[in-house]
């Protein structure tokens, strides 16, 4: 039996955005289903169920935005908007709407397409339940609550293993400062950056091979952070 396709939908309203992403995502085997308003795009997520939306924000009827907040009242589907907006502020905004990631234009095909499989994967991941998270050299047993870099287990306190977690579930994603701290800290806490960049730093200590190198914990300026999605061990060619 043929495996099935996973639907993407584009809500894009630029015809020849639109012909680039077919050819892309068809090659990369992809079905695409296409619509250039917003309105219409709500109406096919819930008749298409697609595996992942593609979304414009600069749309001719209801911004992009609307249209996050239109989907998340019903649908946890990954969202990645992809727009040429790209202050800090809308991407912010969008990704505290419930967007998972951001992709400004003019985008790379294939830092699209890895985007698109990173945020796949995940959402397979998360409706799996798997008992264990790994990403490169890192690998979290979350039944025995333990963490292990490279074979060798790491000492984390309570906080720094919630915050490996977070990061962990999400990798490959940007997140925004406030949904870290939101996540692992609690609404209390949304304002203290001071909080998150002392645990970030304490974390890097324990699990980057280069602390003041990043490979795992990137930072993204102005926004938050980003886990790298690594598929080989670190130091291996
Ligand atoms: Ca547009």
């Amino acid at each position: 039996m043929a495996k099935k396709k996973n639907t993407i939908l584009v809500i894009e309203d630029e015809l020849s955005i639109r012909k680039i992403l077919a050819i892309s995502l068809e090659s990369a085997g992809y079905r695409m289903v296409e619509c250039d308003n917003g309105k219409e795009g709500i109406r096919l997520v819930a008749s298409v169920k697609p595996e992942l939306v593609l979304l414009d924000l600069g749309l001719p009827d209801i911004d992009g935005q609307e249209v996050i907040d239109g989907i998340r009242q019903w649908s946890q589907v990954p969202i990645i908007v992809c727009s040429v907006r790209n202050t800090d502020k809308e991407i912010i905004n969008a990704l505290s709407a419930g967007a998972d990631d951001y992709v400004t234009k003019p985008f790379n095909p294939d830092v699209l397409l890895a985007r698109i499989h990173t945020n796949l994967r995940k959402a397979a991941a998360q409706e799996a339940g798997e008992p264990e998270l790994a990403n490169g050299d890192i690998r979290m047993d979350l039944v025995r609550h333990e963490v292990f870099m490279g074979g060798q287990k790491v000492m984390l306190t309570p906080k720094e293993y919630e915050l490996l977690r977070y990061f962990l579930i999400n990798r490959g994603k940007m997140l925004t400062h406030k949904q870290v701290l939101k996540e692992v800290w609690g609404n209390a806490h949304m304002e203290d950056m001071q909080y998150l960049r002392v645990y970030v730093r304490q974390l890097r200590e324990k699990i980057e091979p280069v602390p003041t190198q990043p490979r795992y914990i990137i930072t993204e300026p102005g926004i938050g952070y980003r886990m790298e999605s690594i598929t080989l061990p670190v130091g291996h060619p």
